[in-house]
């Protein structure tokens, strides 16, 4: 988890009267709310024998959880490098905060604009990589078939010749 970014998600809750702690633990017992979404960082394998440094990542797994006492957390998946297997913890950019805040004010019934993520990524997204999807926590792990049928419905309103990652919420 990434409690050092919160003075960004309370910087970001600051236009508003919300007042949210970082809460230590991200169960799901005690959790009020709780969004699988997506967030955008990159990567460094830290493997000195891997030939390939880093990559960047537009479909970063986050579980987003809010809980009882003015509390969230957020849980960010790691993923794997393609071709050394090695487990990378991602350094997260704007998006984690604007993410959270998002829900967090969403929840609260505080009107707000989607974050202007695109969520178009440039490939498939490698489920064996993703932590998030091996945790079924991932949006593009194809285990929630509402957002699957949602972006069909995206799909087959576009009638776009490309095939195009679209974000799922
Ligand atoms: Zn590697
Ligand atoms: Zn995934």
């Amino acid at each position: 988890m990434y409690q050092e970014l919160h003075d960004d998600v309370s910087r970001l809750l600051a236009d508003t009267d919300l007042n949210f702690d970082f809460h230590d633990s991200d169960d799901d017992i005690n959790c009020t709310k709780m969004r699988n979404t997506n967030i955008m960082g990159h990567f460094t394998c830290y493997n000195s024998g891997c030939r390939f440094k880093g990559w960047a990542s537009r479909k970063i797994a986050i579980t987003i959880r809010l809980y009882p006492g003015q509390k969230y957390n957020a849980r960010v998946y790691h993923q794997r490098c393609k071709f050394c297997n090695s487990l990378s913890q991602p350094v997260l950019d704007e998006s984690y905060a604007e993410r959270v805040t998002y829900w967090i004010k969403q929840w609260n019934g505080v009107q707000v604009e989607k974050p202007p993520i695109s969520g178009v990524s440039k490939g498939p997204h490698n489920r064996q990589l993703c932590e998030g999807c091996k945790a079924g926590r991932c949006t593009e792990s194809g285990d929630d078939w509402l957002m699957q049928l949602q972006r069909l419905a995206k799909f087959m309103s576009s009638f776009s010749s490309e095939f195009t990652n679209y974000c799922s919420d």
